[in-house]
């Protein structure tokens, strides 16, 4: 919204002279109070008749007469008298009150030190027409004299301090208010300054510090290109991008990649939170784009990036109740950018993972046209990402960052870092000055699980019941043809509310599940519940995460990847938020979707009882194992295959005692058991 138009606002005018009403009253408030406290010390009225009797009882000892009023001082008796009169009648006037005063200052300790000072008169009070007055006071031996009419000079400060100086106050107000509201600050300087922008003249992030996602790096190198060179461009006729967005999860690098633009391109990098352009006030959010784009334009050639643009960019309502606000802010935004020149080398990158709530307004050739994906690393990303960041830590030999790249499928930029960073910590903590392998890992775990919980002691029945759980889950899964092996057992409960896990390996990252890997997934997933039935004869809450992860899984075979005969082919939900959540919604009728939770529910109860078959005809190998887990806490996979093989008579596998353990550790098929 330009100036023209938040004239035309009457949201925003009427604000504007609200505060400036407000501010006016309090000004000739305050004018007037402090006008009413100098003249409200001065003398205190009394009648004319009242005035006479004074003289009459000797109390006067001087009276001014100016043109319509009378002022009397008294004698110091009189004055006495009067003030234990009032005493008595209760009555506190102003005079009193000064008397009080004086008294208790000791100005009228004596009579010359009141006759030095020239005393103010007391009282006042309206001139009558009495020509007696004169002899009147002559006869009762009291001075007088007639004041000159007031001067010039009390005139005109009487005139300035009622008039002139709260008429100026609010002038100055006026002007100062409206100054700030045209300059597009909003009122009281919200739009202006509050909006965090943050500037670097040099990032010094290249291209380097961000590890895989090499699309994205691609399509920037691009940018930056145009950045260094716009005449090339230009030259044959190329308009350069205004804009490209960055959509993927969170902690993925693309604040990193923005910064790695504006480092590459050795331009200065502005940045700033959508949200920081959301304001209570409308015509605010606007007056900050404006501003943005004007500082922007100013150092070009620079890079602006806007993270989390949804919270601006949103589709905008056309139903009543849409959010005006956000709207004009949109607008603005999509004005600027239509409006500003690329030769300048101004680039806009903004950021977000909820691309499909996106205004396709912003997403239109000439605005936001290239849209360059961020996804979670895969294997060979995160083995980079962890290289990037092990660059400054000192590892020592036994470091095999391949396997935790394998461990952590999944896992985004930042936690990578963040596990790095967690196994330093842990090596220090230790006492050594080179991080091993063994810190890594642990710092996977805290990472994805959170810490070891140490003082939670749970009762030795607890125990049990979790060990049980827990292998459970590990023995159905090594009966299982179609899972991955057991890399650690633990009943050590964690701070994310685990009271205990199973640790899986996969031999290579897969993109692809067979619908018997799902199925098999299905069955471990309820493997601890079926082992509580089974041998405790009763169920605790401890099935929860499980629970919900089976039923995620069978509803997502029938209802997204076909894998059910009921249903076959049919689509019947679809994805949202793909980058955050990946919440699902339904696209089918109610009587289908009764007839999918049924379906869900077969599948489920199909699986606990494979679940619970496959322990029962285990169960020995389970009560060992158990046993086991309960004296140690922890187990490895390999003491866990040793005594299952022990009690199947299966022989050891002469190579894989032998393979290197660190290579066969994968990824955290997590089955904690919630609290
Ligand atoms: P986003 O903006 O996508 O939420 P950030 O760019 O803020 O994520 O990433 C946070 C931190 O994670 C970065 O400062 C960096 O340390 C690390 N990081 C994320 N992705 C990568 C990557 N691809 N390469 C290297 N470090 C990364």
């Amino acid at each position: 919204m330009d100036n023209k138009n938040k004239k035309n606002d009457p949201n925003h005018n009427r604000q504007g002279w609200g505060i400036i009403l407000v501010t006016t009253l309090l000004v000739t408030f305050m004018v007037m109070g402090l006008y009413s406290l100098m003249r409200g010390s001065g003398p205190e009225e009394i009648s004319y008749d009242r005035f006479l009797t004074l003289v009459d009882e000797d109390k006067v000892e001087r009276v001014s007469l100016s043109s319509d009023r009378i002022y009397i001082t008294l004698t110091d008796e009189g004055r006495q008298e009067e003030l234990e009169e009032n005493a008595q009648s209760g009555s506190v006037g102003s005079m009193m009150q000064r008397l009080q005063e004086q008294i208790q200052t000791g100005t009228s300790g004596s009579a010359e030190n009141a006759r030095e000072q020239e005393r103010e008169p007391d009282y006042y009070t309206g001139y009558v027409n009495d020509y007696t007055l004169v002899q009147t006071l002559e006869k009762a031996g009291v001075e007088f004299a007639s004041q000159p009419a007031d001067t010039l000079g009390q005139m005109l400060l009487e005139l300035f301090l009622t008039l002139i100086l709260p008429i100026g106050l609010m002038a100055a107000m006026l002007i100062y208010l409206m100054r700030r509201m045209s300059k597009g600050g909003g009122m009281m300087g919200i739009g202006k300054s509050n909006a965090k922008m943050y500037m670097e003249k040099e990032t010094g992030v290249t291209f380097q510090d961000v590890a895989g996602e090499d699309e994205a790096k691609e399509s920037l190198q691009e940018v930056v290109d145009f950045l260094h060179n716009p005449g090339k461009y230009s030259g044959i006729g190329a308009k350069l991008p205004k804009g490209a967005l960055l959509v993927g999860p969170p902690g993925t690098g693309k604040t990193l990649l923005a910064k790695a633009v504006a480092g590459e391109a050795k331009v200065p990098f502005f940045s700033l939170s959508g949200s920081a352009f959301v304001e209570m006030y409308v015509g605010v959010g606007a007056s900050r784009v404006r501003d943005l784009f004007k500082q922007a334009q100013q150092m070009a050639p620079c890079i602006v990036f806007i993270d989390e643009i949804d919270a601006i960019g949103k589709t905008r309502d056309t139903a009543l109740g849409g959010n005006d606000e956000r709207e004009q802010t949109l607008n603005q935004l999509l004005a600027e950018m239509d409006g500003f020149d690329t030769n300048k080398g101004l680039l806009i990158l903004a950021a977000t993972n909820r691309p499909e709530i996106l205004d396709p307004a912003l997403l239109r050739p000439g605005r936001f046209d290239r849209r360059i994906i961020v996804d979670k690393p895969d294997l060979k990303g995160r083995v980079e990402i962890l290289k990037v960041h092990a660059k400054d830590v000192r590892m020592d030999e036994s470091v095999d960052l391949e396997a935790i790249a394998l461990a952590t499928s999944g896992a985004v930029g930042s936690d990578l870092a963040n596990m790095i960073n967690e196994a330093a910590i842990n090596a220090v903590k230790h006492g050594r000055n080179v991080v091993s392998q063994k810190d890594l890992f642990e710092a996977v775990e805290v990472v994805l699980v959170g810490k070891e919980k140490k003082d939670r002691i749970m009762s030795k029945e607890e125990r049990r019941i979790v060990s049980y759980h827990e292998v459970g889950h590990a023995l159905v899964t090594a009966l299982q043809k179609n899972t991955e092996p057991v890399q650690k057992i633990t009943i050590v409960p964690r701070t994310m509310g685990a009271l205990g896990y199973v640790m899986q390996t996969p031999e290579e990252e897969k993109f692809l599940n067979t619908k018997k890997e799902l199925e098999a997934m299905i069955v471990v997933a309820l493997g601890g519940r079926a082992a509580e039935e089974l041998v405790f004869e009763t169920v605790t809450t401890g099935a929860a995460n499980d629970i919900e992860q089976a039923t995620k899984i069978a509803r997502a075979m029938i209802t997204q990847y076909g894998m059910s005969d009921r249903f076959g082919l049919m689509g019947l939900e679809s994805i949202q938020n793909r980058y955050l959540d990946g919440r699902a919604v339904l696209n089918c009728g109610d009587a289908t979707a009764g007839e999918i939770d049924e379906e869900v529910m077969k599948m489920l109860k199909g699986a606990y009882a494979e679940a619970k078959r496959l322990l029962a005809e285990n169960r020995e190998a389970l009560d060992k194992i158990s046993a086991f887990l309960i004296e140690k806490e922890t187990i490895t996979g390999k003491e866990f295959m040793k005594i299952f093989r022990e009690v199947k008579g299966i022989a050891e596998p002469e190579e894989s005692e032998e393979g290197k353990p660190e290579e066969r550790e994968g990824r955290i098929a997590m089955k904690p058991v919630s609290e």
